[in-house]
């Protein structure tokens, strides 16, 4: 049986992303926590609705965005990436092109130079698009965007620019998920677990334990791939870019990522640039 399997960076057959949305000041509690247990997260930022500086918001007021210099200073060289979420948080797929466009490269741009990276993810506001919409993605340059679909399992995506999760942190199957994923592992193709949600909803719903539990529980596995979500969308693709020979013998790996996969239960890791025979 010629099945070939692909696996993380390690060899591991699990990976987790987190995807967080809107750059609130919730996220620098979140930050904190995850970085405690080596979780990487993405977050989707809002551009053209920075908070201006020294704003005091109403007594109350739970979404709390951060200003630009906030922004900067918290998610900058963090290790999270941060990636689109519109210019202003519009429903996209009610606008004309030509303003999807520019909430889309509008953002991309400023996150840019605000971060110094190439900034390619998206998360949809709202949650919402239309066939429209991906096709301005794809003439944005943007390779991957989030939904608010919930999959409550751990397939690898193949449809990049309608991505859905495996949940929502509120989800009723968080719990039963997580448990899943920690204590099996897949024999076969390999799992990702992808949560996301708002971190001022740990606030309004005063439930910070949740995301605190399910990173104590989750984190600092050695068989955890933790990764952004653009990491983990740039690994898949070189993998699919591996040469076999037709008879499987032979693996060429034209990538600058070092790929693993497992062929006939063995496991292999082929480096940038070389040519591996397989047993
Ligand atoms: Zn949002």
């Amino acid at each position: 049986m010629n099945s070939i399997f692909m696996r993380f960076p390690g060899g591991r057959a699990k990976a987790l992303t987190l995807s967080y949305d809107d750059g609130v000041e919730q996220d620098r509690k979140l930050i904190s926590i995850l970085n405690e247990y080596g979780i990487k997260c993405t977050f989707n930022i809002n551009s053209g609705i920075f908070t201006p500086d020294g704003t005091s918001f109403p007594e109350g007021q739970i979404h709390r965005r951060l200003s630009e210099k906030e922004v900067v200073s918290l998610y900058k060289n963090s290790g999270h990436e941060v990636a689109v979420h519109s210019l202003t948080h519009p429903f996209l797929e009610q606008l004309p092109t030509y303003m999807v466009a520019n909430e889309i490269l509008e953002d991309r741009k400023n996150l840019e130079r605000l971060f110094g990276t190439i900034v390619r993810g998206m998360a949809y506001p709202f949650g919402t698009y239309s066939d429209e919409v991906v096709e301005v993605l794809k003439a944005s340059g943007i390779a991957y965007s989030r939904t608010v679909e919930a999959t409550e399992e751990f397939r690898i995506p193949t449809d990049w620019l309608r991505l859905p999760s495996t949940c929502h942190h509120n989800h009723p199957a968080l719990s039963m998920l997580t448990d899943k994923f920690v204590t099996q592992a897949p024999s076969r193709a390999p799992w990702l677990f992808y949560l996301w949600g708002h971190s001022y909803e740990f606030e309004a719903d005063n439930n910070w334990n949740l995301i605190s539990e399910f990173s104590e529980k989750v984190g600092r596995k050695d068989d955890i791939w933790y990764a952004t979500n653009i990491e983990i969308y740039d690994y898949i693709q070189s993998y699919h870019r591996l040469l076999f020979s037709v008879d499987a013998s032979i693996v060429y790996n034209p990538t600058v990522f070092t790929i693993y996969f497992d062929y006939n239960n063995h496991s292999y890791e082929v480096k940038p640039g070389q040519t591996l025979t397989l047993i």
